[in-house]
């Protein structure tokens, strides 16, 4: 599909980059493509951003048919901009949009929307260490209809938003988050959407966030839906843990997941020759090596924080110390590893997985 690009005539003032929040600005341009029953996806653009209008019984705003991903592009040394993995993105969309009933996006067309937009704003791509551009594509329906059905028409959005380092308020270094064991609430069940990305699966959840400030924890650690008896992901992160000399995170149980960060990890630790176990992991057992000293280290992964290591489990009210709150070494070697792979500053250890613009 050939993309057509209409530039804006009044570009805005780019934002200071040391003050940039997260979601506080959006880039001049923004990619849209419609899809129609019998036609496909057609007609994608760049446009200048702007509103998108929608009938006040738009599908999508009633039954949340919607599906969304998140990656990140990043200056390099170079003064050009890399991509990490866009084509995982493009897959576990299209997973996402086979459990939302939502037309698939063949990986390269949505690797191709993800390029163009980014060039023709490329001059919004932050340098200041630690930030990037955040780059969120999604779906929606603009169809009119009360039917709780799949919608025969979409539209595929990608918009850009520059953003500040995770570790904006911390010198920028890496530290340990206190994370509340949730066991009211639950995320996701086996056979629900909890390996789509999907907006359900988030507006369900904001509920356990005020448990855990309520404790003083920053995150929440959610156990399975069925016996609350098993670690599945902190808050929007993939959990791991380094019990003695193993590392190991939840398998893919249906309702994790599939987080990109996740699997470089997996891939990387394996590549330096740790023992990784994808598995059911109970909480018990995380507890226990934490009270007898077997839990060396615990860390989150996802795009926004890359790695984030787990100072403290708080459970019932009991607090439980991973590694005296400090960064473990394999939590720092991995954030460097793959922070220094996608800022472009490291060679990539892996093939295929920088891709530059
Ligand atoms: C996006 C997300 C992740 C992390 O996925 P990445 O591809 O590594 O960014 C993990 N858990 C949830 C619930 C998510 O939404």
């Amino acid at each position: 599909m050939e993309f057509t690009i209409t530039r804006t005539s009044t570009p805005k003032a780019k934002p200071d980059e040391t003050k940039l929040g997260f979601g506080k600005y959006y880039t001049d341009h923004m990619f849209i493509m419609e899809y129609d029953e019998g036609q496909g996806w057609h007609d994608g653009r760049v446009v200048p951003y702007g509103d998108i209008s929608l009938d006040p019984a738009a599908v999508t705003l009633h039954y949340g048919q919607m599906t969304f991903e998140g990656l990140k592009a990043y200056k390099n040394p170079q003064g050009r901009i890399n991509l990490f993995r866009p084509d995982m993105n493009a897959k576990r969309m299209i997973n996402s949009n086979k459990r939302l009933c939502i037309p698939e996006i063949e990986e390269e067309l949505f690797v191709s929307a993800v390029k163009t937009l980014v060039e023709v704003d490329k001059d919004w791509v932050p340098s200041v260490q630690g930030t990037s551009l955040y780059i969120r594509p999604f779906i929606i329906s603009p169809e009119v209809s009360m039917a709780v059905h799949p919608a025969s028409s979409y539209i595929f959005v990608i918009i850009l938003t520059p953003v500040a380092a995770y570790y904006e308020g911390n010198d920028k270094e890496l530290h340990g988050s206190r994370i509340w064991v949730e066991e009211e609430f639950i995320r996701a069940a086996v056979g629900g959407t909890g390996f789509a990305k999907c907006g359900g699966n988030y507006s369900c959840a904001m509920i356990a966030s005020a448990n855990a400030k309520k404790y003083g924890c920053e995150e929440v650690l959610w156990l399975d839906a069925k016996e609350h008896k098993y670690v599945e992901e902190v808050g929007t992160s993939n959990a791991f843990f380094l019990i003695d000399d193993t590392v190991v995170t939840s398998s893919l149980t249906g309702s994790i997941l599939p987080g990109v960060t996740r699997d470089s990890t997996i891939q990387l630790l394996k590549k330096w020759g740790y023992k990784v176990e994808e598995r059911l992991v109970e909480l018990t057992e995380v507890l226990e090596a934490a009270e007898n000293g077997r839990l060396k280290e615990a860390w989150a992964t996802g795009t926004a924080c890359v790695i984030s290591p787990i100072g403290v489990l708080n459970f019932r009210g009991k607090e439980h110390p991973i590694n005296n709150e400090k960064v473990g070494e394999l939590s720092q070697k991995l954030y460097d590893t793959l922070y220094g792979m996608q800022t472009g500053t490291r060679e990539p250890e892996m093939e295929g997985w920088i891709v530059t613009i």
